[in-house]
């Protein structure tokens, strides 16, 4: 059993790299893929702990682009080595308009009354402070009585607090990815349309150059499942699969086997890792 989807404390995860390595090898998997949110930071931290207790570290990203006007997850796996430099040096560049966006949604929420610094909320976030930073602030100060309804009410994308943040486009995602030696998965696609109309979006994403399709997750059901396996299949996709842990943020779900129903073969990591 593996999993090829988690986040650390370098995104929005409780555990930290080493702690997840840990964790990894209590649940027994056979390998594990950090994938945190627009950064390689937590995956690089772990590399010499992995290595030391002999668990096989898959490194992953997880980017936030933009399709359509929306925001869409983009995985991408194998970005190590030389061949990921430039990838890197673009990601530096991501996470600087991730802090001008964060500077920005702090003025915004004390313009609608709220006594929020950016300040305080990255005392929490750390180098990747993003929203559900500012919703636990918020939650701490009283102005909301659950991170939900920090979103609900302020965050989310068509709430009144809400500040826009520059993504890259998905194809320009893929394209770096690409680029940089790894392989682009489109993660949990049953958040971008309802599957009777992924065919088309997945059809362009495949055409320009995504090669792996997030098949497993822990949104999914079994007849997502089945229906992104026939896509996988339709449009000569590799499958990826993961948890999506994040910790003690999302408790109902545990790494490798998620909220309960995830079994994802080792397998699907060989034939991620065989040439394209
Ligand atoms: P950011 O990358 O800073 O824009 O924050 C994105 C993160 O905020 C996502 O990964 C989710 O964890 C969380 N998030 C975004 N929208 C919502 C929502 N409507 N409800 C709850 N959490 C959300
Ligand atoms: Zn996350
Ligand atoms: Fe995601
Ligand atoms: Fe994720």
């Amino acid at each position: 059993m593996i999993d090829l989807h988690s986040h650390t404390t370098e995104s929005d995860g409780t555990l930290s790299p080493a702690e997840l390595v840990d964790a990894a090898l209590t649940a027994g998997l056979e390998a594990l893929a950090i994938s945190d949110h627009d950064t390689l930071t937590g995956f690089d931290e772990a590399v010499p702990y992995a290595r030391q207790r002999g668990l096989d570290l898959v490194c992953g990203i997880e980017l936030s682009t933009k399709l359509n006007g929306k925001t869409v997850h983009l995985l991408g796996y194998f970005l190590w080595g030389s061949p990921s430099g430039e990838f890197r040096t673009w990601l530096h560049d991501m996470q600087e308009s991730r802090r001008d966006r964060n500077r920005r949604l702090a003025v915004r929420l004390q313009e609608l009354g709220l006594d929020i610094t950016l300040e305080e909320v990255e005392q929490r976030g750390g180098r990747m402070t993003g929203r559900p930073h500012f919703a636990k602030v918020m939650k701490a100060k009283g102005y909301v009585p659950t991170i939900q309804a920090a979103f609900d009410d302020y965050l989310d994308e068509s709430a009144k607090g809400y500040v826009d943040r520059l993504e890259p486009q998905l194809k320009e995602g893929i394209e770096r990815i690409v680029q940089g030696g790894g392989i682009a998965s489109i993660a949990h696609p049953v958040r971008i349309a309802p599957l009777n109309q992924l065919r088309d979006l997945v059809a362009g994403m495949a055409a320009d150059g995504m090669r792996a399709i997030e098949v497993y997750h822990s949104d999914h059901g079994p007849d997502a499942e089945a229906e992104l396996m026939a896509l996988a299949q339709d449009f000569n996709l590799r499958p990826t699969g993961g948890s999506d842990f994040h910790g003690d943020v999302k408790p109902n779900i545990q790494l490798g086997t998620g909220p309960g129903h995830l079994r994802i073969p080792k397998s699907v990591l060989d034939r991620l890792r065989e040439p394209l």
